[in-house]
């Protein structure tokens, strides 16, 4: 480590604000001389008043070309110093800060601050951990009888127990669904004991036996093999694993983490949150014990700082988490773990608006790790990056679990409408469900809202009203036009459909509470669960649907995609998925992608235990490739043709995209500044080397009272559109520097945007 006694520190002071947005130079007082460094915490004078403020080191130097009364001295250092020599990676974040910054486009210290850990000192994490007490025959007995009683909750924990038999007490309430009631009437019957610990004593790896002597497919060797060649070769590497559902990639992360483990390094698996199941961490609980650490979203800051000083201290091996578990600040990280490596949860949605991936390979470039991206429907990026051979490719194509995949049926509901059935409900979809309700087996229904922008269709032939510029479809606004949120093209709104004539031509309209009535008149002796976002306001309605859906109290299960993901019912064999149009017509290029992805996750979820499941997908587009690869499970030919959609109109991953939006509480003034933005890279872009479309109205074209606007560009060079960021960064600065109207409008940037606008 450099610890040169530098006299002066460049500083950014932590005010969010671009005109504060560069580094500030201040004298290091003596007594930090030599052990001041990059990433430090420092309180320094600032402004007129020489007020205090925080700010964090980014550079340091041993000359400084001001004039000395100019520059003024930092004051003290904050809390949570590590101590001179030690490794805390705040150098390396600092740098990856920077990086951030430029390739995202935010400022210094938004990036500074989601890059590094947290300093606030904290009590230390008290942890409760579940621990089984009762020897193994007497839990068996006991577990026969709660079947036999059909007391499911009690069953389903004591089963988790036998299998691993400490583990945490979130990890059973959280993933398992199970309630505290539940657990103290086990803790009565003298079958478990909670303990408070600072932290999980006792590693579980005698359970290790059984899962190590699983033989390994030839597919699952292979990949493992090849990760660690790359790691020990030192070569930083990117690899996707393909592979359905059940076809082995969790027990290969897990080897592949051993592996590294085993090589004295780290690693760093990010997995959805919402994608976690129970069973998977307690694989990772049962190889790891307490080398492992999951961290999740309902962490307090103090309980994630806690977690970040126990990886830099070396408490711990293999970290678990959603995408901000990426910046775990482990001194030797060998490997980067990302599985369902598709999910837009990986993009962050706030200022820098980087994706997990991308800054997981630039991570692993910087510490000399490898990356491994798995999924069983691989993003088009890392497909496509695979197949030009930059990433390395894997794949895996037998389900190891035995068990058949669902058998999908399309159902068009043109064919429903001349029936004369106006339901929601197809008569197949009907049938199967009397069907599950008389054999006591559960029904998923799925209603799939996401990034639904109400389009326009007919429900008599299935037309949908496009984009003729951008071939996506166009959205029904509030004063009755269809409009395009790329280009912002504009139509009236249609009476009869343009193909066929028919009448039947409108917004779609749904909603779970109507459906819910539907159902109920329907069907009056079913037990029905409804999950959407006015159910699910606070966190524990969420988990008390579950619980309740997965201790059998209800017999359907009706709601949005929160439901899809992550949970096992083993008592699920219906699915329905009732308007798979909703994210085929989302008004972005990305809807058939995300269409095939939720087809093909919720085509999961049914027969997930011993019998098999049946999948019902209605649609008004049965011929829509989206929809029949996923009913056919076939990722490939999905693929093939949505490249050559991308291709045709230049869409990522084939090219690159960068939205500038624009926002403001005066729609007026949103529309000026974003028409300047336009009119300054007409000019900028003289040579129309890039593709610029817009300005249009977001999506989402009114959120929290402002009014947003964007500009979308499109160039096959990610650098090419780094510039223009640039210059529209510096463009904007002169223009509010002298027009004051512009005061309160925001610019912000999104490149490769991944959700709808
Ligand atoms: P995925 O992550 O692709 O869904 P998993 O790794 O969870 O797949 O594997 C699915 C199931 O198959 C798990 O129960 C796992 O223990 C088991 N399994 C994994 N690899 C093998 C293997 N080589 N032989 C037998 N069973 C396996
Ligand atoms: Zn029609
Ligand atoms: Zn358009």
């Amino acid at each position: 480590m450099d610890t040169k006694p530098y006299a002066y520190a460049e500083v950014i002071i932590d005010i969010s604000h671009e005109k504060l947005d560069h580094p500030f130079t201040y004298r290091i007082p003596d007594t930090l001389r030599g052990t001041l460094k990059p990433g430090d915490r420092v309180e320094v004078p600032f402004g007129k008043g020489d007020t205090g403020r925080q700010g964090y080191v980014v550079g340091l130097a041993e000359h400084c070309d001001l004039p000395a009364g100019k520059v003024k001295e930092i004051t003290s250092l904050s809390a949570g110093k590590t101590g001179p020599g030690t490794d805390d990676g705040s150098e390396r974040a600092v740098e990856l800060a920077a990086w951030m910054k430029e390739r995202y486009g935010s400022t210094f210290i938004t990036a500074l601050k989601t890059v590094l850990p947290m300093r606030r000192e904290v009590r230390p994490l008290q942890q409760k951990t579940l621990v089984l007490t009762a020897g193994e025959e007497e839990a068996r007995e006991r577990l026969a009888l709660y079947r036999q009683k059909h007391q499911i909750a009690r069953a389903r924990l004591l089963e988790g127990l036998l299998e691993v038999p400490e583990q945490p007490y979130a990890l059973a309430t959280d993933k398992l669904h199970v309630t505290a009631a539940t657990v103290r009437s086990l803790e009565n019957s003298g079958l478990l004991r909670v303990e408070v610990e600072t932290s999980l004593r006792n590693p579980v790896r005698e359970r290790n036996g059984e899962a190590d002597t699983l033989e390994l497919s030839s597919g699952q060797q292979d990949c493992i093999r090849g990760v660690l060649d790359d790691f020990d070769r030192k070569k930083a590497t990117v690899s996707l694993l393909h592979g359905i559902t059940g076809s082995g990639k969790t027990e290969v992360y897990i080897r592949i983490a051993e592996g590294i483990v085993a090589r004295g390094r780290q690693v760093i698996v990010l997995i959805p949150e919402i994608a976690l199941t129970y069973q998977t961490l307690l694989r990772f609980y049962a190889h790891f014990g307490d080398r492992v650490s999951v961290m999740n979203s309902t962490l307090s800051a103090g309980e994630k700082h806690d977690q970040f000083r126990r990886a830099r201290e070396g408490g711990i091996d293999v970290i678990i988490g959603p995408r901000s578990a990426l910046f775990t600040p482990f001194p030797k990280l060998g490997a980067i773990i990302m599985d369902e490596e598709q999910e837009n949860s990986y993009k962050n949605e706030n200022m820098p608006k980087y994706h997990a991936r991308d800054v997981a390979v630039r991570i692993a470039a910087m510490q000399g790790a490898v990356v491994l991206l798995g999924s069983a429907t691989p993003s088009l990026e890392s497909y496509y990056l695979a197949s030009a051979g930059t990433y390395r490719l894997y794949e895996l194509n037998s389900r190891l679990t035995g068990g058949t995949l669902p058998a999908a049926h399309i159902v068009d509901m043109r064919e429903e409408l001349k029936e004369g059935n106006r339901t929601m409900f197809s008569s197949q979809l009907q049938s199967l469900m009397e069907d599950r309700l008389s054999r006591k087996e559960q029904t998923i229904l799925f209603l799939n809202r996401r990034g639904y922008a109400g389009f326009v269709s007919c429900r008599a032939c299935g037309h949908v009203m496009k984009c003729p510029h951008c071939s996506v479809s166009l959205s029904e606004h509030m004063h009755g036009r269809l409009v395009c949120h790329y280009c912002g093209y504009e139509q009236p709104a249609v009476r009869v459909c343009p193909e066929c004539g028919s009448r039947y031509i409108a917004g779609f309209r749904a909603g779970t509470e109507q459906i819910e009535i539907q159902l109920q008149r329907m069907y009056p002796q079913a037990r029905v669960l409804r999950m959407d976002a006015d159910t699910t306001a606070r966190k524990e309605s969420y988990e008390k649907i579950l619980s309740s859906f997965a201790n059998e109290e209800a017999d359907i299960l009706l709601g949005t995609q929160m439901i899809v993901k992550g949970h096992d019912f083993p008592n699920v064999t219906l699915v329905g998925v009732l308007m798979a149009d909703l994210s085929l017509n989302a008004g972005d290029y990305r809807a058939s992608e995300r269409t095939f992805q939720l087809l093909t996750q919720a085509a999961g979820r049914a027969g997930r235990g011993t019998r098999p499941g049946e999948v019902v997908i209605q649609t008004y587009e049965p011929d829509n490739y989206a929809v029949r690869a996923a009913a056919a499970q076939d990722y490939r030919a999905f693929y093939d043709e949505e490249i050559r959609y991308r291709q045709l109109l230049q869409y990522p991953p084939v090219c690159h995209m960068l939205a500038v939006q624009i926002q403001d509480r005066d729609e007026d003034t949103a529309l000026a500044a974003i028409g300047e933005v336009r009119g300054m890279l007409e000019t900028e872009d003289g040579a129309g080397e890039s593709i610029v479309i817009g300005p249009s109205a977001a999506a989402t074209s009114k959120l929290r009272d402002s009014y947003r606007f964007v500009v979308y560009i499109k160039n096959a060079k990610y650098d090419k559109l780094v510039r223009y960021k640039d210059r529209i960064e510096e463009y904007w600065k002169g223009l509010t520097a002298a027009a004051s109207r512009f005061f309160d409008t925001q610019l912000q940037f999104d490149f490769d945007p991944v959700n709808p606008y």
